[in-house]
């Protein structure tokens, strides 16, 4: 689907889309702590990768992450039979009451992720809208966080040159083209 929007000078494009087609260095997963998948974005990036990317995650489970994966924090894999080259799994706060802890929780996963991209050499690299889903994170919100950290990134970053933000829905993609906190 197409481009809605692009921010950073460009090197930030928001889109409708399904996030497990996206032809990109890496798609990002809403992943939960055990990193053995679940519903949401992480059931449709495991049924669409295949089960390599299950066999990466135990193996990063037992060798790293014995307790599970904190949140905030990110790990990657192969993207298997996806059109992308990796995957990186990240852990979103759960929202409950909401909060400066949270909003610091989410805004790690997207600094975490694409440091991690950086790390490995990536250009490109796609987003969900991390914990807006099954954790309860309000979008509105969600989009000022993820914004800001996307931003800040990219300005003390020169690896990852585009991150897209793909929304399930044009509904999704308005509310956050809403509620953004991009500065150009
Ligand atoms: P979380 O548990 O972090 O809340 P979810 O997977 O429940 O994660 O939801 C995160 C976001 O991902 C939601 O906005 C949801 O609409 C979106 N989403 C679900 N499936 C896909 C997909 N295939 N591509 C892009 N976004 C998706």
């Amino acid at each position: 689907m197409g481009e809605l929007k692009k921010f950073v000078k460009g090197h930030v494009v928001v889109k409708v889309g399904n996030i497990t087609r996206e032809d990109v260095d890496a798609i990002v997963n809403a992943a939960n702590s055990t990193l053995m998948g679940g519903g949401g974005v992480d059931g449709a990036i495991h049924r669409a990768g295949g089960a390599e990317i299950l066999k990466e995650c135990k193996e990063i489970r037992r060798t790293r992450y014995p307790q599970g994966l904190p949140t905030g924090e990110a790990v990657i894999t192969t993207a298997g039979k996806m059109a992308a080259r990796y995957v990186i799994h990240t852990v979103g706060p759960v929202f409950g009451g909401g909060g400066k802890e949270k909003a610091d929780q989410l805004a790690a996963c997207y600094r975490n992720s694409l440091a991690l991209a950086g790390k490995k050499g990536l250009k490109t690299v796609a987003f969900p809208a991390i914990s807006t889903g099954i954790y309860g994170y309000p979008l509105d919100q969600a989009a000022q966080v993820c914004s800001k950290a996307i931003q800040d990134f990219l300005a003390s970053e020169v690896t990852v040159q585009e991150v897209c933000m793909v929304f399930f829905s044009q509904r999704e993609a308005d509310l956050f083209l809403k509620n953004h906190s991009f500065k150009d």
